[in-house]
């Protein structure tokens, strides 16, 4: 068995001289749940009440209230999270004697502001999300645009001339496998709709504009998530499960330094689309009373091969246009996900060069 991966040097080149242009895919799938109440919210509130999106009559016309954890939300925290853990690297990397004599870190340690630094590795900063270089991995696993990009001087001599490069992940929007009163907390529900952010100091001048009232959902509520990359490289694929976990404990949604905690299962991993939808998944969740890995199993289907959460065999990864051939077996999702650190030595190194 084989999971096929582009190389990680096709990450030197992004934008419109990027080669990782659009199909084949790499799909990531699997089932998120929420630790701690989670305030997904897309739109504006109504004067100090915030209210969750959420869908009604989804699967039948007698479908109950979901919950609902649009497309955009997801890969904006999880964009975060990438950038977060490749800063990490960069810094960690670049304080290693075996890098010290080398030209470019020599450049990126005399700067002290970490933007500068950025800078003097990929002749921007990169500021999300309004302010992207369009030349490190995250803009070129997440896409973006800059106006005025060719105004700026780089030494770098792969970086693209382009202003801007697409997404090439795709989240779907996704919605909570609980319903109502298992799902969400409101006016109507028992405990009634949460209070906080009090702006009075003094109580006794306290009227109820002073309280922030917001529905929330409850801990414990399921979400099944499928993401695609295109042309994913190891490196993207391996960064962007590293994202997850961050995104997981660092918060999605509203107020998320203390709500929006989620942990995840990842199911599957597969080269192709994938054969089913996140209704698929909600459909069977009807009929069960545990969100199990096992109980979904036999509707996890691929175009191409997959590597799923109870694989037991090793499986061959195959990067293409790369030419060592280093032991790239993996058994597990969790082996695939630790490549990320050699994968990264590899792009940094090809970065300084
Ligand atoms: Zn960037």
């Amino acid at each position: 068995m084989k999971l096929e991966f582009n190389s990680v040097n096709e990450l030197l080149n992004v934008g419109e001289e990027s080669k990782l242009g659009n199909s084949p895919v790499v799909t990531i799938m699997g089932m998120k749940r929420t630790t701690s109440n989670f305030l997904p919210v897309s739109h504006d509130g109504e004067g100090n009440e915030t209210y969750v999106d959420k869908i009604e009559g989804l699967l039948s016309r007698k479908d109950g209230v979901r919950a609902e954890f649009i497309a955009r939300k997801q890969e904006g925290i999880e964009r975060r999270g990438q950038m977060n853990l490749l800063r990490n690297k960069v810094n960690e990397l670049a304080k290693k004697n075996e890098y010290a004599d080398n030209k470019k870190i020599k450049k990126f340690i005399k700067e002290d502001d970490f933007n500068k630094q950025w800078k003097a590795l990929f002749g921007r900063e990169c500021v999300i999300p309004h302010n992207l270089c369009i030349s490190c991995p995250n803009c070129s696993l997440f896409g973006g645009w800059n106006p005025d990009i060719n105004s700026t001087k780089s030494r770098r001599k792969n970086r693209s001339k382009s202003q801007k490069t697409f997404s090439r992940v795709r989240n779907f929007d996704t919605y909570s496998i609980q319903k109502d009163d298992n799902c969400i907390v409101n006016d109507e529900s028992v405990a009634g709709m949460k209070i906080g952010n009090q702006v009075a100091e003094d109580n006794s001048a306290a009227t109820s504009s002073n309280f922030h009232y917001y529905e929330a959902v409850k801990s414990g509520v399921y979400f099944p998530f499928i993401v695609m990359i295109e042309r994913a490289t190891l490196f993207d694929v391996a960064s962007y499960l590293k994202a997850i976990r961050w995104a997981d404990n660092h918060g999605y949604g509203k107020y998320s330094a203390r709500n929006g905690k989620f942990q995840t299962e990842v199911w599957a991993l597969a080269n192709g689309h994938p054969k089913f939808s996140i209704l698929d998944i909600l459909e069977k969740a009807e009929e069960l009373d545990n969100i199990e890995y096992e109980n979904f199993k036999d509707i996890l289907t691929f175009e191409g091969t997959a590597l799923l959460k109870d694989n037991q065999e090793d499986m061959e990864i195959e990067i293409r246009t790369e030419e060592d051939k280093q032991n790239k077996n993996i058994k597990s999702i969790e082996d695939l996900e630790d490549k990320f650190e050699d994968e990264f030595k590899k792009y940094f190194e090809a970065l300084i060069k």
